[in-house]
């Protein structure tokens, strides 16, 4: 099921999507035993599916554990999926191989969760950032000397800072450079994993007006993971929320912070810190703790966390079915 609401910046001329995820799974083996039964399969993700316009961010959020990381690796080709599509404007690359998966490999990049760890530490930041390009054979040396100056103004690093290593950055100079090297083939779609949580709070809201402003001047589109709902707030025109290898709900930014219809997206909201006290949402407390992925309860993985699971629930697994227009949640409750 695709579920997509094209964002104000959005032309009506681009609904194509961008990026369509169709059934996507990942299933890990986790051993048969002396007796070779039946491989229990941890179901990291399971049957996933959404579509990315062009200028738009969905964010994944949900709680460590629940596939969202595994989702961005299987976009990226860096894992190959089990089951299910992905397509780029109509393209299915779920098995691209050879030239094929270096040209989706071009317009599909990546901004990591920790800056440091990222970039080579013997490189000066020039290098990195004119790596991909080098990579590619594209430009002449005169001219990825340009583009890297150029990509380094775009990125709000001073043109010496193309001379100094890693080690000589602040945390967020450096995901800066790692900005910058994702910029460097004029990508379409970005992958960004947590990529403001390794910074200082102060710097966070930086990158991420840094990032607005770029996905503004250039329409890239960013499928964005975070674990904080504050981030998620200022960057996501759409969020997906994963649930033990699903999306339990999807929607509009607008419809899953202010009006949730999961009660997991519920507990969620509920749990995030608010600026203003008098804003608090009514606190649901989950019960128990996140149930074993291999062995995921029957019926509604969220049931014996849920407050208001039924008989049902445990026998009978919600699909998604919409809400109200671009919003779906898969939860037996209307
Ligand atoms: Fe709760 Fe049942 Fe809805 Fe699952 S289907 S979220 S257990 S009410």
């Amino acid at each position: 099921m695709s579920a997509s609401v094209a964002p104000a910046s959005v032309s009506p001329a681009a609904v194509a999507p961008l990026l369509e995820v169709e059934g996507l799974a990942k299933y890990f083996a986790t051993g048969g035993g002396l007796l070779k039964r039946a491989e229990p399969r941890l179901r990291a993700v399971d049957g996933v599916s959404f579509s990315l316009q062009r200028g738009e961010t969905l964010c994944l959020v949900g709680e460590s554990g629940c596939g969202k990381s595994t989702v961005g690796k299987l976009i990226l080709r860096l894992i190959e999926p089990s089951a299910g599509a992905i397509r780029i404007d109509g393209t299915d690359v779920t098995q691209a191989k050879g030239q094929a998966l270096r040209a989706f490999r071009k317009r599909v990049q990546m901004i990591f969760q920790d800056p440091f760890a990222s970039l080579n530490p013997r490189l000066k930041a020039a290098t990195i950032v004119s790596e991909p390009l080098e990579n590619y054979g594209i430009l002449s040396a005169e001219e990825r000397r340009e583009k890297v100056a150029d990509l380094f103004a775009r990125v709000g690093l001073r043109p010496e800072a193309a001379h100094k290593f890693p080690f000589e950055f602040s945390g967020g100079q450096r995901q800066r450079i790692g900005i910058a090297r994702a910029l460097a083939l004029s990508p379409d779609l970005i992958v960004a994993d947590e990529p403001v949580s390794a910074l200082d709070v102060s710097v966070q809201a930086q990158v991420l007006n840094l990032l607005v402003d770029l996905r503004e001047a250039l329409g890239l589109a960013y499928l964005f993971i975070s674990h904080d709902l504050g981030v998620v707030e200022h960057i996501a025109h759409r969020v997906a929320v994963m649930y033990l290898g699903r999306i339990v709900e999807i929607g509009g930014k607008e419809r899953i912070f202010d009006a949730p219809r999961h009660p997991y997206t519920q507990a969620l909201m509920a749990a995030a810190p608010v600026a203003d006290p008098r804003l608090r949402r009514e606190r649901i407390v989950l019960e128990g703790d996140v149930p074993s992925p291999p062995d995921p309860p029957k019926g509604c993985a969220f049931h014996p966390r849920c407050p208001y699971a039924f008989d049902r629930c445990r026998v009978e697994t919600p699909v998604l079915t919409p809400r109200s227009a671009g919003h779906l949640a898969a939860c037996h409750l209307e």
